[in-house]
């Protein structure tokens, strides 16, 4: 027997109609980035190593092991993105696209990360991202929180969702805390997990992102990076919370906040439900002023952005369930030839004309063949709306028989008649 091949570990497949919310989610939130004056970025799945390596980080879960590496037949060793920023940038540099006219950038696409899969945390998921270059924090961060608050009250899932804020400060005001942070996890060495012991010299920052329960309660005796932030970056923190407080955006600050890409500083934030499982991430980013400085000779451009986690916004609208999509009928019109010859000829050319005239239904030919009764069945488990029966009466009177298949009635009318009769049945203003 053949063993069926499935698909690989963590990659999902998605069907109508899940598929319907997920365009609906995405037609919702590129037209808000649109009336917001972003503009779309497309960018390759697969970029070069160095450019992940470079901009995420070395010491990073995502670099040190979630990485879908793969070497190209000249030896280029080449990454499937795992996240859509370095992307972005690299392009921006690369093709010297940066002005006062393309500063407010989103992309779209698929991601990959080598995760334990779980609830919303896949190997292949994705990701609408916002960028904005070159502009002035906190007034562009405000923007970004703002925007993707937008979204949310328009997808309806507002009270599902709360925002953390915090700052990571500059990288001076990092290098101190770190020092600080360094002699209280020597001293508390036998106490760290091994992922912790790792990471102690390499990048002891990531130590506060633990997931484990242990690690927590220990960091709530280590010293506090809030305590470490030089005056600018808490007048810019203060700054946002004003802003975001004035437009009635519900938030916290969490000072233990640092996000799993090693190219953020100042603010970062997080928008979390607890809708799909525990505390789960929907968005999540952050500044990254180096960025562009690391990754190029340039004269360095300020960033700030975020990352959108589609399926989990699919878990979470599906979760509870107050969207409620338009698909009462998967098929409005169904033509029916009754034979393989002049009908089914009738059927092609008629199905042109309705659609032309009326591009926003669902027009579908049945090629059964079949009687009409065992049609009319198999119609209705299609969840038909209309079917438009072309039998032999009718193609030799030239006229058309339309049923409802909802209230169950039926009327014949003159081919030329076809569109009058079909505003009038469909409800449709000409
Ligand atoms: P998490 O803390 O959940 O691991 P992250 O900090 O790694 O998230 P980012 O890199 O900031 O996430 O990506 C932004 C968003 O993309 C996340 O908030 C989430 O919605 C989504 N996302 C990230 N990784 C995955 C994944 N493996 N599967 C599904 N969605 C994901
Ligand atoms: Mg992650």
């Amino acid at each position: 027997m053949i063993k069926n091949i499935t698909a690989v570990h963590g990659m999902h497949d998605y069907f109508f109609p899940d598929t319907l919310l997920w365009e609906y989610i995405e037609n919702t939130i590129k037209r808000i980035l649109k009336n917001y004056g972003y503009k779309e970025i497309k960018i390759p799945i697969l970029e070069k190593s160095i450019l992940f390596k470079k901009a995420i980080g070395e010491i990073t879960d995502i670099v040190e092991k979630e990485m879908y590496n793969l070497n190209d037949r000249n030896g280029e060793s080449l990454t499937l993105r795992p996240e859509g920023t370095a992307g972005c940038i690299r392009a921006i540099v690369e093709h010297n696209f940066f002005s006062s006219l393309n500063n407010r950038l989103w992309y779209n696409g698929p991601m990959f990360r080598y995760e334990r899969p779980q609830k919303g945390r896949y190997r292949q998921f994705n990701q609408i991202g916002i960028e904005t270059l070159g502009l002035e924090s906190p007034y562009i961060d405000s923007e970004i929180i703002i925007i993707t608050s937008h979204f949310w009250k328009e997808l309806n899932i507002i009270d599902d969702v709360f925002l953390e804020i915090n700052s990571i400060g500059s990288t001076k005001d990092r290098k101190q805390y770190i020092k600080k942070l360094i002699l209280f996890l020597e001293k508390n060495f036998h106490l760290l997990d091994d992922d912790c012991k790792r990471r102690m010299y390499k990048n002891p920052l990531r130590i506060l992102d633990s997931k484990n329960p242990n690690m927590q309660e220990l960091l709530n005796k280590a010293p506090q990076l809030k305590n470490f932030l030089s005056k600018d970056c808490i007048v810019k923190l203060n700054k946002l919370c004003d802003i975001i407080k004035l437009l009635k955006i519900n938030f916290s600050i969490n000072y233990r906040l640092v996000r799993g890409l090693d190219y953020y500083n100042d603010i970062v934030f997080e928008w979390i439900t607890n809708k799909i499982g525990s505390h789960k991430t929907i968005c999540g980013g952050g500044r990254y002023d180096k960025l562009v400085k690391k990754l190029s000779n340039k004269t360095n451009i300020s960033g700030i952005g975020c990352a959108i986690g589609i399926e989990r916004l699919i878990l979470l609208i599906k979760n509870i369930n107050r969207i409620k999509l338009k698909d009462d009928y998967l098929i409005d019109i169904y033509l029916v030839p009754m034979n393989d010859n002049l009908a089914l000829y009738k059927a092609l050319f008629i199905s042109e004309i309705i659609r032309k005239k009326f591009p926003l239904l669902k027009i579908v030919i049945s090629y059964n063949f079949s009687n009409l009764k065992k049609q009319i069945v198999q119609a209705i488990k299609q969840k038909v709306h209309f079917l438009l029966i072309i039998g032999e009466k009718e193609i030799n009177n030239k006229q058309l028989t339309i049923k409802d298949l909802l209230l169950n009635k039926q009327n014949t009318f003159f081919e030329k008649e076809l569109i009058t009769e079909l505003v009038k049945i469909l409800n449709f203003k000409t």
